[in-house]
């Protein structure tokens, strides 16, 4: 019955079924993005076959159905992650709401002598934004140190915390390494020295259950890619007295509510930050992509991607000359190693000539490699609709590209 159920599931996904270099395609590069199910792609088709038109304000009946649907899918992801409508802001990535809050609240909120808590797991797009802010601003970047296990160091975190420190910004899930943070009790650490919160949930909306008001995060981002959802579309979720403080960070239609020869006036949540003709299609199948999570449900997405995970790493522990970064207890779907005298490249592109799909190098986190004396590292990563199976082929690939190099 689960093995039925499983292959129903990745017959949902179209790209699956093909093969490439004459191979069965095995696609474990679902950290960089996922593979999108069919009735997100239908979700795309019927928009721009159906209803393509610019929302808001509009006189007929296309606009008002693209508007119609643009807000349910925002209505929808709200639900989803326990946010009021007010507070999700459709951005085009977990990039873009970085940088949108380092702008428009850290423009506001942070200067010279602040302490901007960084973690060392961190994403390129969860460290330069804040390090901009801080060239900017005089504020001082400091890093919560990483662990042997690709944890971070709790102790250095709580030590760290003072009230000098004003923004705590670290991953939910980290993409290079697959460690879980303890984000809850981040969170509720930093407020108490009277810091705001910064999430980047990128690596994790795809594998958890997201509440951010039981986490309470005082902003939470993600990108709907690598959810099952398109490319150029994320969400930033944001406390509404905070977004209500900020000051909008791009200008243009839809953000104002009026415009005069001599100045603006700011529109309300969530428009404030949605300047100009949104990613509308982007939004109503990002829409379409949690309907699909929800579908599945996210608890059993998570055990599919946890039993995969701890397949992979007991067949690839048995191999010679294997050493597994990020083994922390608590991971999500992500197995980034080296094999002993291999160049992770080289191992990358011998699986790919064997149809399997992984990622080399340094995942966007070369702080997080440095610290570990590395250039990067070989990524499997694990998607709902892979298999146990494919995980058996990759091994053998695996061994084939071994006794090749
Ligand atoms: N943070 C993490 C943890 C990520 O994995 C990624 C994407 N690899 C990003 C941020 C950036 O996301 P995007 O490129 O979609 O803006």
């Amino acid at each position: 019955m689960e093995a039925i159920q499983k292959k129903h599931i990745k017959t949902q996904f179209p790209i699956l079924d093909q093969e490439v270099h004459g191979k069965a395609l095995i696609y474990f590069d679902n950290a960089a993005t996922s593979q999108k199910p069919k009735r997100v792609i239908d979700a795309i088709t019927r928009y721009y076959t159906e209803y393509n038109s610019n929302i808001h304000r509009g006189a007929h009946y296309l606009a008002n159905k693209a508007t119609e649907e643009y807000e349910q899918a925002r209505e929808r992801i709200a639900n989803y992650i326990g946010a009021s409508t007010q507070e999700v802001n459709f951005v085009r990535g977990t990039t873009e709401a970085v940088n949108l809050v380092a702008n428009a609240w850290g423009n506001l909120n942070i200067h010279e002598g602040d302490e901007i808590l960084v973690s060392g797991l961190e994403h390129h797009s969860n460290m330069v934004p804040w390090q901009m802010l801080a060239e900017r601003s005089g504020a001082k970047i400091i890093i919560i140190p990483v662990l042997e296990d690709g944890s971070l160091d709790q102790a250095a975190f709580k030590n760290l915390l003072s009230a000098q420190t004003k923004l705590l910004a670290v991953n939910h899930v980290s993409n290079a390494l697959g460690t879980i943070n303890p984000v809850k009790e981040m969170i509720s650490a930093a407020h108490e020295v009277g810091a705001k919160v910064f999430i980047d949930g990128a690596q994790a909306i795809p594998h958890l259950s997201i509440d951010v008001k039981d986490l309470d995060a005082d902003f939470y981002a993600f990108s709907g890619h690598k959810a099952y959802g398109p490319t150029g579309i994320g969400i930033l979720y944001g406390k509404e007295e905070l977004l209500l403080a900020m000051k909008p960070y791009h200008g243009g239609g839809e953000m104002i509510k009026e415009v005069r020869y001599d100045g603006f006036t700011v529109n309300a949540l969530p428009y404030k930050f949605e300047a100009g003709t949104p990613n509308i299609c982007g939004a109503i199948a990002l829409g379409e992509a949690i309907a699909f999570m929800e579908d599945v449900g996210i608890d059993k997405i998570a055990q599919i991607e946890a039993d995969l995970l701890a397949y992979a790493t007991e067949k690839i522990s048995a191999i010679d000359g294997v050493k597994i970064y990020g083994t922390a207890a608590d991971k999500a779907s992500v197995l980034s190693f080296l094999v002993e005298g291999v160049h992770p490249f080289d191992l990358g592109i011998l699986l790919d000539k064997q149809g399997v799909a992984i990622r080399t190098g340094h995942h966007c986190c070369q702080p997080l490699m440095g610290h570990f004396d590395i250039e990067g590292t070989c990524r499997a990563s694990f998607a709902v609709y892979n298999t146990k199976e494919e995980i058996d082929l990759f091994i053998k690939a695996l061994e084939r590209a071994l006794m090749m190099l």
